[in-house]
């Protein structure tokens, strides 16, 4: 045995603190069960495996094999689906398998405008998506900061996409993904679901089925699926070969073969068997009851939260939330989203600046804040505890350059934090 390393072990301690003492608000946020963190830290880790259950690259593969092939199992049955890819490292690289399957370089995709709400793999020119590809976007209604998906069918039939991306990072309402497929199939793109935020809540029906109506979905596992960090593929039950509309359920191989090499070889080598490890844990777990409580208090803790910081005059974009999350325009507050971060942070409330729709700041500085209930939630906060948690939020944004009063609501969070026990570490 080596000598410790104290130098990150040390580090990891202070975090662990950091992780418990404060509110974690951050969306896409969550914190694991022991078991979850158990196999993702396991000597799983030492083990190479390209390549696909039973047709392997490596030699002694046998009991890894198992393990992926239970992971996709579960992850099968908590979805409905017929098809599922276990290996993508993250989200985004679930995205780019799906974008190397379906596309070629240059062709043309829509997907939700980043700051709007989309995500980076969506088509932003500063990643892989807006280079390769041809982008075209769709965004929120200035009004109502909703989807307007007459809108989105109209800039669909201009732009001729072969590929239409539904979902995001930063939309706290109902995504409509049926409407989307009957958007994609006028035009003859491929629907692409990326439900990395609120898979956990589609999962046990909370929110409308993206699997059931889109062609592929994608996922993130760390955030209210709560599992380690990662990303997987999913394919529904009723499978459309998207490249030919007559094959109706008739070509599930290719288009699985297609995806399964968009995935390796065609963006990765040797999946992370801890973390598939790990997946497979989070996805058994997802499949209780008790996860479907969780998941219900998710959503009601944070229909809880806007409401109290509505009453306070907080400008909810959407005017609300139907997930985990929701968006928050600080224009009237006269604070822009970097400095509500900063003072947030030094009262351990942790939240992430973002972009708010038709904003007039730069991505570093924003106009707005992103809050999520995914974390306060495992840590057992419910209902009644919202209204505490939006008045220290405004006592922070009210008093954002008074250090004395910042410090004190600091010290009134880590004790009630201390409540709310989280590991053992
Ligand atoms: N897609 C969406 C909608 C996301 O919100 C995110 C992450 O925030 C991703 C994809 C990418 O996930 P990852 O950070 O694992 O690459």
């Amino acid at each position: 045995m080596t000598a410790m390393d104290n130098e990150i072990f040390d580090l990891i301690d202070l975090e662990a603190k950091r992780q418990v003492s404060g509110l974690e608000l951050i969306a896409s946020e969550n914190y694991v069960s022991d078991n979850v963190l158990k196999a993702a830290g396991s000597i799983l880790t030492n083990k190479y495996a390209e390549g696909y259950p039973h047709k392997r690259y490596y030699g002694g593969c046998e009991i890894v094999d198992k393990i992926e092939i239970i992971a996709i199992e579960r992850a099968k049955l908590l979805f409905n689906a017929e098809y599922v890819n276990v290996q993508p490292h993250s989200g985004s690289q679930a995205n780019t398998a799906v974008f190397h399957a379906c596309l070629n370089p240059g062709d043309k995709i829509l997907g939700f405008d980043l700051s709007h709400g989309g995500h980076l793999t969506h088509g932003s020119p500063v990643n892989f998506s807006g280079k390769l590809y041809t982008t075209s976007f769709y965004g929120v209604d200035r009004e109502t900061g909703l989807l307007d998906y007459d809108e989105i069918a109209k800039i669909a039939e201009k732009e001729q996409p072969k590929l239409i991306i539904a979902g995001a990072s930063a939309y706290s309402r109902e995504i409509d993904y049926k409407r989307f497929r009957e958007i994609a199939d006028n035009v003859g793109a491929v629907l692409l679901s990326d439900i990395a935020h609120p898979a956990g809540l589609i999962a046990k029906g909370l929110l409308q089925d993206a699997v059931e109506h889109s062609h592929i979905c994608t996922s993130t596992t760390h955030k209210t699926l709560r599992g380690p960090r990662g990303g997987i593929i999913i394919m529904g039950k009723d499978f459309e070969n998207p490249f030919d509309q007559k094959l109706k359920n008739g070509n599930l191989k290719m288009m699985s073969t297609l995806l399964n090499s968009g995935v390796f070889p065609g963006n990765q080598g040797g999946p992370l068997m801890h973390i598939i490890a790990a997946k497979a844990v989070a996805f058994e777990e997802a499949l209780q009851e008790d996860f479907l409580n969780y998941t219900v208090r998710t959503k009601l803790n944070a229909q809880a939260l806007a409401n109290s910081l509505k009453a306070k005059g907080y400008d909810i974009i959407s005017d609300g939330t139907d997930n985990h999350m929701m968006l928050i325009d600080l224009r009237n507050k006269g604070i822009t989203g970097k400095d509500a971060e900063i003072a947030l942070g030094k009262a351990h409330i942790t939240v992430n600046k973002n972009m708010v729709p038709f904003d007039s700041e730069s991505p570093f500085v924003t106009s707005g804040i992103r809050i999520g209930t995914a974390a306060i939630t495992t840590r057992g906060m419910k209902e009644d505890q919202m209204g505490k948690i939006a008045s220290w939020i405004d006592s922070v944004v009210s008093n954002s350059k008074d250090e004395d009063e910042i410090l004190r609501i600091g010290k009134e969070i880590n004790e009630y934090a201390s409540s709310y026990p989280i590991f053992q570490k």
